[in-house]
């Protein structure tokens, strides 16, 4: 047997080790402190002791999309007790429905409660990754802030958190730049934008455009939101709003097994959302009058009333991404809104033009349009034989469980292509996938993997599956949709084939069968060692698994027959 610890070609036990002992410090680049880069962090440091990690952040601070979004009226729309990683839940928001401030709080008090600053390098963009086959290493490039000093760094392991609606972009609507008003994008709102008196167009109604309209609508002196589509405006995903109290905080803290029952209810009811989607499900049609009743009731205002049908959809709930917004269909009856239907043919100096000819001056136009959803990387990503992901995917991104693509060894991404983005709860399959991760850099650090690439044929059986899977959504039906890549009749590239706890359950062994594994060349026992295992000689504790009941993971349903 080759190998460095042969002496004449024989193997030799290393005597000094206990099992599992690592060999070789793991390396480990993050691509963005967000939700998902900090989670990593987290968990390797939970999970790790002997590995180097920097995180490369763009922005001035961590959080992500909960850093960039400042847009008034920013604020979760799924019920904030829910939005908190699992593990660590937080008692004291102000509302059900949290402001992107107060998020972008519980994010940076997670860095800095579990000191993930260490790992966190801040206005560090990447900006190109290779690997280098010969050396079993990504090489990746930095640009410090906005400098043109780049710094290169390399790593055996490269996760992507970059996220997945953070590239945002202008509509490519005919003559944008010629506008002379205040041109605004909701993703990158001015900090020192004063609207107060203004005349303002909105372009878009999706989840952001929802949240603007009514937030700025009392300040403004006019506003014109222009609508290309209909969209369902769902009531609030959850709970009703309500302003937290002193007292209400103050029990939610004072007794965790009741606000874990608060926690797990409202998860309950958002996981439960997924089977709507599904064509067997049977119910579209009863939501479908809930929710026709519900938007009719509330555009019933003369102001709004004969535009009832231009915005309620003919397509069915959660074809495209439920907006649940809170006072929106009440503002459009403002005096100071009119509503716009159509689409804008092209943008003068004074503002939109519509296909009618007619043209709306505004002092401000703002386009919450969305991002850039074709989920292809934002930098180069070349992989083995010089292949860019972004050039493999440039017709279809094909990912393998949501977080890596063939021919991309050793390369993980958080929400990448059909992960569960609007399957259920969201932030409970980053967590599943970053604990995926963590079994495979186990296994990779321990057992002297040099290389992990998954399979092509896993990645076309998984597509193959989703494809199909899909038919049977309401997604796929004509309603234009990021979750398709901004399109009526593309693929569902973005959403997972299930609900997140089918997600949740689907990932939680690492398939290795799906995965090209390469190892060192050495005794692939060589982490058996001394004989001894790690608690023992580490901790020094003899008999931690004795207990007084078994507490291990069990499936819920052979748990609940117990
Ligand atoms: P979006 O859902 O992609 O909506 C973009 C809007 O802009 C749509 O109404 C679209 O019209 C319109 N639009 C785009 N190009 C246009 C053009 N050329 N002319 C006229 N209209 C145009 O983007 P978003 O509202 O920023 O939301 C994106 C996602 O971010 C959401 O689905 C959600 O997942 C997330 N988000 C979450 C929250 C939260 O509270 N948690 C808040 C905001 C956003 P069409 O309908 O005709 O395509």
């Amino acid at each position: 047997m080759n190998g460095d610890n042969c002496d004449n070609g024989e193997y030799k036990v290393d005597f000094d080790k206990p099992i599992h002992t690592p060999t070789r410090k793991l390396k480990v680049i993050c691509i963005g402190a967000g939700a998902s880069g900090l989670l990593i962090a987290y968990k390797l440091q939970r999970h790790f002791d002997d590995f180097e990690l920097n995180v490369y952040e763009k922005n001035k601070d961590v959080s992500g999309t909960w850093y960039e979004n400042r847009y008034p009226g920013c604020a979760c729309d799924v019920p904030s007790h829910c939005y908190t990683w699992s593990f660590e839940p937080k008692t004291d928001w102000s509302s059900t429905y949290a402001s992107a401030k107060e998020i972008h709080q519980y994010f940076a008090g997670f860095a800095k409660k579990y000191q993930l600053g260490r790992y966190i390098k801040l206005e560090h963009e990447v900006i190109g990754a290779t690997w280098d086959e010969a050396a079993a290493q990504w090489h990746v490039k930095i640009r410090q802030g906005t400098t043109e000093i780049l710094v290169e760094d390399s790593c055996h392991v490269l996760l992507n958190a970059g996220g997945i609606l953070n590239a945002w972009k202008w509509p490519a609507i005919p003559g944008l730049e010629n506008y002379k008003g205040t041109l605004v994008h909701s993703a990158a709102w001015p900090e020192d934008l004063d609207l107060t008196g203004k005349v303002v167009g909105l372009i878009g109604n999706g989840s952001s455009g929802v949240q603007i309209l009514p937030a700025i609508q009392a300040e403004v002196k006019e506003l014109t939101t222009f609508i290309r589509e209909p969209t369902w405006i769902a009531p609030p995903l959850g709970e009703a709003y309500q302003v937290f109290t002193d007292a209400d905080k103050a029990s939610f803290a004072a007794d965790p097994e009741k606000h874990l029952v608060l926690r797990r209810g409202i998860e309950s009811g958002i996981n439960s959302a997924f089977a709507m989607f599904t064509l067997a499900d049977g119910r579209q049609k009863e939501i479908r009058t809930a929710f026709e009743d519900r938007m009719r009731q509330q555009l019933s205002d003369p102001r709004t009333a004969h535009f009832q049908n231009a915005l309620i959809p003919t397509w069915s709930v959660g074809c495209r991404r439920l907006s649940p917004g809170i006072d929106y269909l009440k503002s459009l009856s403002a005096p100071n809104v009119s509503v716009v239907f159509g689409n804008i043919t092209h943008v003068t100096s004074a503002g939109c033009v519509m296909s009618s000819g007619e043209e709306y001056p505004t002092d401000v136009l703002i386009c919450a349009t969305g991002f850039d959803t074709s989920l292809r990387p934002r930098f180069p990503v070349i992989g083995r034989a010089g292949v860019d992901l972004r050039e493999k995917w440039k017709d279809e991104p094909r990912a393998y469980l949501g977080f890596a693509a063939a021919g991309f060894p050793n390369y993980l991404m958080t929400l990448g292509p059909n992960c569960p983005i609007g399957n259920g709860a969201v932030l409970a399959g980053i967590e599943a996938q970053v604990e995926y991760f963590v079994k495979l850099l186990s296994k990779f650090q321990k057992e002297m993997l040099t290389t992990f690439d998954v399979r092509e044929e896993a990645v076309d059986d998984f597509v193959e599956h989703k494809d199909e899977f899909m038919k049977n959504t309401v997604w796929t039906e004509d309603c234009r949709s990021w979750y398709k890549g901004d399109n009526i009749h593309g693929k569902v590239t973005a959403l997972w084939p299930g609900s997140s706890l089918h997600y949740i359950e689907a990932v939680r062994e690492v398939r290795y069968e799906d995965w090209a594994l390469t190892r060192e060349k050495r005794n692939r026992f060589q982490f058996l060692g001394n004989g001894h295992s790690t608690a023992e000689k580490r901790t020094g504790e003899m008999a931690y698994y004795i207990r007084n009941s078994d507490d291990s993971w069990i499936d819920p349903v052979l748990k609940a027959k117990l």
